[in-house]
């Protein structure tokens, strides 16, 4: 079977020369593949001028939505993705991490994408810059989506995840992509892109693909693109150092191999839960996916009177992994991905041992469990021990991509950091010590040269996601060997296929173009009180200045009676005379619920609760005889989701501003409201019922009620 790409809307079939694709296990040809002929500049445009727009027009939440249907229909067809899986030599828990693995980003992003970005085209990125000294003129970050085309260039060993993972933040941004999968295991992208494509749950032109080289398209790309790249460093360097790339400082991100650490500390002796804990997680990242992992253990550092017990508890563990066939009940590691791979790992391991001996497992000498092991690409699991790492470069160069690990002792944590950093750049590191004082070192030393750290001990063990595991709220990528990219941690990628420009301008023409108020922006107020109006009828920047209240000792002493805190600095003169106030001052609490005393309008009417609070600072003391007024503004608006049984309902963020006599700000916070929106056309089933939160909740405002007008003071 010819594979085929899906280019400018059709599946095509290459020409000339195509590339055999085999399995791993039986050693037989199950596909071909070749991209020759494809019209890669024309792939380029079509996204930019098919996708590009289409994507754009949606909103995050749009977007979201869109992901989050694109993962059901996914996770609902997976059998299919197995199969295919099968394969690659992966076992069933390598094709989980790689299929629902990546299957779950596009989840949590579609989760993240509405939790975390507004319903709108745009993302204001940070607060406001103050540019004048009397707020006339500001400063915001504005990004938004570029208008080029994502080309995800992928590594053969996640051919799910490793698009997926990508094409989610991309997706989310508001571009199109673009994907090029590792020829060896495209069949398993093909399969899933297809799937795709035939929900037509995307935008035409959101998604093409690549199975076979990418010809001339790196030649076309331009400034509005982004590549981004997953495999070895040798290609990344002369993908990154292409002419079109430098040319039109083309965005490029890059992960590339990486020797990662994991280090024993040097109280975990033997007998203790993390000696276990350490030993295991060793050989759990050595075996599966038989190593081929960008993220495995690569050097195990251990603390030298240790290294006889822990090749020995490695070695007895690793004596239970039965290696073959993995569609045979009980293989724990299956072959690595094809026979070109088992010739370079077997050389990497040669150049290895120049400084170190084999300690466990021989790759010219090895049984396999089930299947031929002269068909498949079978490797051992294989450990090495190199006595004299702080001269030894290659245990620290030489990634074996297979499953490799190298033990080194090491004397002192000073030592254990510089051997840790002698990886010049790794995605990730891992410490098992039951001494916090340890791992705070091991951070503090190791960081610079890590884009994630796992730190275990017996209480964090049970919940851990192990060393291998990158997530999609965590960033994965690291510097130096490791490519120097960064890809996930949550919003953080999303922002990659964006750009952020700087906005200056006047706070009212900031808050127009942001939606959001930026303190010194026009304030309309209105006779109708903002707590009457549905949340279509609020206007960004609606303000309300409330009536006065003068704080009285009663007031204190209630407040103290009713909340039972009796603080010294409210309650007794004397030690509040010599305290930093000087006298006796008002719960912060209570000016906070004296405000919402004067803002709040009593009657029920669309407000259906206070959500809460944030930002909140007391920022001057309020004395027995102070006369405080608040200052509520509307801030900004966010729609939320109508799902069946709840009511329509938006979030209402309110500036508020509580000053003193003097005009002094006493307190500054933003309160969320939860507030009925008129139904429209798509709310699905919207009844009366009030939402579980507001149910659940005794202080919630009633919800029917009439609504009346409130005259209310000009700001
Ligand atoms: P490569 O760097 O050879 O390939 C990675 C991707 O780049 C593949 O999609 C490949 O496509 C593509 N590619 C290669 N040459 C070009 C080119 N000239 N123009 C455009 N695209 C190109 O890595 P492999 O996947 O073959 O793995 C080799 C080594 O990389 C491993 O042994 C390991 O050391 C490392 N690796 C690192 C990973 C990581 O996540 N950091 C993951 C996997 C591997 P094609 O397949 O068609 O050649």
């Amino acid at each position: 079977m010819k594979l085929r790409s899906y280019a400018r809307g059709d599946w095509v079939e290459g020409s000339g020369k195509a590339t055999d694709l085999i399995h791993a296990v039986t050693g037989e040809k199950i596909a071909e593949a070749t991209s020759e002929g494809l019209d890669f500049n024309g792939m380029l445009e079509y996204g930019r001028t098919v996708g590009g727009p289409k994507l754009r027009a949606m909103t995050f939440h749009e977007r979201a939505r869109m992901l989050k249907e694109m993962a059901k229909h996914l996770l609902e067809r997976k059998d299919r993705f197995y199969k295919l899986s099968e394969a690659t030599g992966a076992t069933k828990p390598d094709s989980w991490v790689d299929i629902e693995g990546g299957i779950g980003t596009f989840f949590a992003y579609a989760s993240r994408g509405r939790r975390e970005f507004p319903d709108e085209r745009f993302y204001i990125d940070g607060g406001v810059e103050p540019l004048s000294k009397d707020n006339t003129f500001v400063g915001r970050h504005l990004c938004v989506p570029l208008e080029g085309v994502a080309v995800h260039i992928n590594a053969f060993n996640f051919p799910c995840w490793g698009m997926l993972e990508k094409l989610a933040p991309t997706f989310l941004a508001g571009m199109p992509a673009i994907v090029k999968p590792a020829t060896i295991t495209s069949y398993v992208t093909e399969g899933m892109v297809r799937t795709m494509i035939d929900s037509g749950i995307l935008p035409e032109g959101a998604l093409q693909l690549i199975v076979g080289s990418t010809g001339d398209l790196l030649d076309h790309v331009g400034g509005q693109d982004v590549v981004t790249f997953t495999g070895s460093a040798t290609t990344g360097r002369k993908l990154k150092s292409g002419r079109a790339i430098i040319d039109n400082a083309v965005r490029f991100n890059m992960e590339a191999d990486s020797l990662n650490f994991s280090m024993l500390g040097p109280e975990s002796k033997p007998g203790t839960q993390e000696f276990d804990l350490f030993v295991k997680e060793v050989v759990r990242e050595m075996t599966s996916k038989a190593g081929q992992k960008c993220t495995a253990i690569r050097r195990t550092l251990v603390p030298a009177p240790m290294v006889d017990d822990v090749i020995k508890a490695i070695g007895k563990r690793l004596d239970g992994v039965k290696v073959g066939d993995p569609q045979v009940e009980g293989i724990r590691m299956g072959p690595l991905v094809g026979k070109s791979q088992v010739t370079e790992v077997r050389g990497r391991v040669e150049e290895i041992r120049r400084v170190a001996e084999l300690v466990y497992g021989d790759p010219s000498k090895f049984d396999v469990a089930a299947g031929d092991r002269d068909k498949g690409a079978f490797f051992p699991p294989t450990l090495l021990y190199n006595d004299s790492p702080l001269t030894s470069t290659q245990p620290h160069d030489v990634e074996a991509f297979g499953p490799v690990s190298t033990v080194m002792p090491y004397k002192s944590i000073d030592e254990a950091i510089a051997l840790a950093k002698m990886g010049r750049g790794s995605l990730v590191g891992s410490l098992f010590t039951s001494d916090d004082e340890v791992a705070r070192d091991v951070v503090l030393g190791v960081s610079s040269h890590h884009g994630r750290l796992l730190l275990i001990n017996k209480d964090s063990a049970k919940a851990s996601t192990g060393h291998g595991s990158p997530l999609p709220g965590l960033v994965h990528g690291g510097p130096g060997r490791a490519g120097g990219g960064e890809e996930l941690g949550g919003a953080r990628s999303t922002l990659h296929y964006m750009q952020r420009t700087a906005l200056q301008g006047s706070p009212t023409t900031l808050t127009r173009i942001s939606r959001d108020w930026i303190k010194g922006a026009a304030q309309p107020s209105d006779r109708v009180h903002p707590f009457r109006k549905y949340f279509d009828e609020l206007e960004i920047g609606e303000t309300l200045i409330t009536h006065r209240r003068t704080i009285t000792e009663a007031d204190i002493v209630n407040f103290a009676g009713i909340s039972g805190d009796h603080f010294y600095a409210h309650m007794d003169d004397i030690a509040a005379k010599e305290s930093i106030f000087e006298k006796r001052v008002a719960h912060g609490y209570f000016v906070l619920s004296a405000a919402a005393g004067l803002f709040v309008d009593p009657a029920p009417g669309p407000v259906l609760a206070n959500y809460g609070l944030d930002n909140l600072r007391f920022t001057k003391p309020v004395y027995v005889g102070d006369t405080i007024q608040a200052r509520l503004t509307c801030k900004q608006k966010t729609e939320k989701e109508t799902r069946p049984g709840m009511i329509p309902q938006g979030v209402v963020a309110w500036d508020v501003e509580v000053t003193n006599q003097n005009a002094e700000p006493v307190a500054v916070y933003t309160i969320l409201t939860l507030v009925r929106r008129h139904t429209k056309p798509g709310d699905s089933d919207a009844s009366d019922a009030p939402p579980d939160h507001v149910a659940d909740n005794p202080q919630a405002p009633d919800t029917t009620g009439a609504e009346r007008p409130v005259p209310v003071k000009p700001s």
